[in-house]
């Protein structure tokens, strides 16, 4: 231990070479507060074609309270909740990523769910939740919830609960440390790393060999096999799928607050709420998946169903199904113990785990990222921070949400943006442009940057349009375009030759 010290403390002018492998919102929470210190050299690695299309893709994009993750039984899920709330406040705001806080209602429906919502509230304030009221007038429910279920005898009211677009999230968070030097390695997948003498030296990827110094592994689902790699290999990450509806944007009624049922043991129960796209969205149920299931996104008939009947307990009217625009499904990384794995270790120096981000991994991912700071302090690494650093970072300019005043000047300083492509939307070609430019090279790169391709229509309109847009702006053919990177292309080549070839009249 000794000579680990007197090792760093040797190198106490050096600049480190930092790996964080995974830029999901944990990796891109990561890198954004690291991309403060001006002698951390960072790399974000990513096996995908883009950021975020892990577990941060599809989630209930809640901001949550905190007041639920018992401190005793998991006191790193109870440590960085509320903080993380806290923070994602002013992060939203730097990082111009769409939200809205207009808090949660938990509902009690029998005698026995207030005991529940008592124990909420007591952990609440342990966590440090502000704000949190029991409310057992119906006309104050009504009033807060218009379409609050009849059958509500009680609610906890959490005022702090907000509410964003993950996927957005990790984009803005990306962009921001990026612009702040640290440079993302897409289509890399980390397939070994390299240590001598139990300390860290590099990573090995499909693209090669990067150096390092330090690894921090953030690799979501996959977070066991990376740590495996380096001999820690005390924990398992399996597959906990949840599935949801997601209903056009006419369809209603709406909810104003997220709706949650008292909770159960292993989840807080099938949510009911709007999201900052001004869609209703129900789900997610809990399904347990053995270990080798890490890409089984499908939804099932039980699953959904669990979903629509438990949903259906919330409110007083869920909108027609014929006004659901699809059904879809993310996988919880369920850690062995259930608490968040952020860690150092004796055995390897410069390994630092942030594994098993189950929920509430998407609000906690901010307080996560200062905590890694002070384990790396731990290891005595001296972090100088930058004299100028970037805080801000300004999203896609959105014809959709701009009034009629600002959808004019859009026009007048770029008539592309008078150029419709996606009408669910309204997603001009001038966004999908500024998409390409800002490292987009999928449809799906497109849609999470814009929102194409997420509305009613799912693509069937837009498509082509986006695909003869991207074949332009890459310099490439159009059937070479992909949905999401190598193998996933939207053509198989040139017809002509292809039909040729397969009569064997290809020179
Ligand atoms: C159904 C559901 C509902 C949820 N709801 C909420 C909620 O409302 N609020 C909340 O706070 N949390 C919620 N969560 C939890 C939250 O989504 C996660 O905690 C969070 O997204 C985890 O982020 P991550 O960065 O750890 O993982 P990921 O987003 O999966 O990022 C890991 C990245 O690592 C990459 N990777 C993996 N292996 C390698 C490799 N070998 N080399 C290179 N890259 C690699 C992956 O491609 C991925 O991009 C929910 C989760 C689910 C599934």
């Amino acid at each position: 231990m000794d000579n680990l010290i007197i090792e760093s403390v040797l190198e106490l002018s050096s600049t480190y070479n930092v790996a964080i492998i995974g830029a999901g919102i944990v990796g891109a929470s990561i890198a954004r507060v690291l991309s403060q210190y001006e002698n951390l050299n960072i790399s974000l690695i990513e096996k995908e074609a883009d950021v975020g299309w892990g577990v941060s893709k599809a989630n209930t994009a809640l901001i949550h309270g905190g007041y639920d993750d018992d401190p005793q039984k998991y006191p790193l899920r109870a440590k960085f909740c509320a903080k993380g709330n806290e923070l994602w406040r002013k992060w939203v705001e730097e990082l111009d990523i769409p939200n809205k806080w207009e808090g949660a209602l938990i509902i009690a429906t029998e005698e026995r769910d207030i005991h529940e919502l008592k124990d909420l509230l007591r952990r609440g304030k342990i966590n440090g939740v502000p704000g949190m009221r029991l409310i057992y007038e119906k006309s104050e429910l009504e009033r807060l919830e218009p379409n609050i279920t009849d059958d509500v005898i009680a609610a906890l009211y959490v005022p702090t609960v907000g509410q964003m677009a993950p996927y957005e999230a990790v984009i803005a968070l990306v962009e921001n440390a990026v612009a702040n030097g640290v440079k993302l390695h897409l289509l890399t997948k980390v397939i070994g790393v390299i240590q001598e003498n139990g300390t860290i030296k590099g990573v090995k990827t499909n693209k090669g060999n990067i150096k390092t110094d330090i690894v921090i592994n953030a690799t979501g689902l996959y977070a066991d096999e990376i740590s495996a790699m380096v001999g820690v290999s005390n924990f398992k990450i399996t597959p906990r799928r949840g599935e949801y509806y997601i209903f056009r944007r006419e369809a209603g009624p709406k909810v104003k607050k997220v709706l949650f049922p008292a909770p159960k043991p292993h989840t807080k129960g099938v949510v009911v709420n709007t999201t900052v796209e001004d869609r209703l969205l129900i789900g997610p149920n809990a399904q347990d998946l053995p270990i080798d299931m890490k890409e089984a996104t499908e939804t099932t008939f039980e699953g959904l169903n669990f979903v629509w009947e438990n949903a259906k307990k919330l409110v007083k009217k869920l909108p027609p199904k014929n006004l659901i625009i699809r059904t879809f499904s993310g996988l919880r990384p369920e850690p062995t113990g259930g608490d968040f794995i952020i860690a150092k270790y004796d055995n390897i120096n410069y390994f630092i785990n942030v594994a098993g981000m189950r929920s509430p991994g998407l609000t906690a991912a901010p307080s996560v990222a200062y905590y890694v700071v002070e384990l790396l302090k731990q290891y005595g690494i001296p972090l100088k921070k930058k004299k100028k650093w970037n805080p801000i970072r300004k999203g896609i300019k959105k014809f959709y949400t701009a009034s009629f005043q600002e959808r004019e000047q859009l026009i007048k300083a770029n008539p592309l943006y008078g150029k419709i492509v996606c009408k669910c939307d309204l997603v001009t070609e001038a966004e999908i442009i500024e998409a390409i430019r800002r490292g987009a090279t999928t449809i799906d790169g497109i849609k999470f940057r814009t929102g194409a391709f997420m509305g009613e229509c799912q693509g069937n309109f837009c498509l082509v349009k986006i695909a003869r847009i991207l074949a332009r702006e890459l310099n490439i053919p159009i059937w070479k375009v992909t949905f999401k990177g190598p193998g996933t292309e939207i053509g198989v080549g040139d017809a002509t030759q292809y039909i040729l070839k397969k009569e064997g009249h290809e020179k």
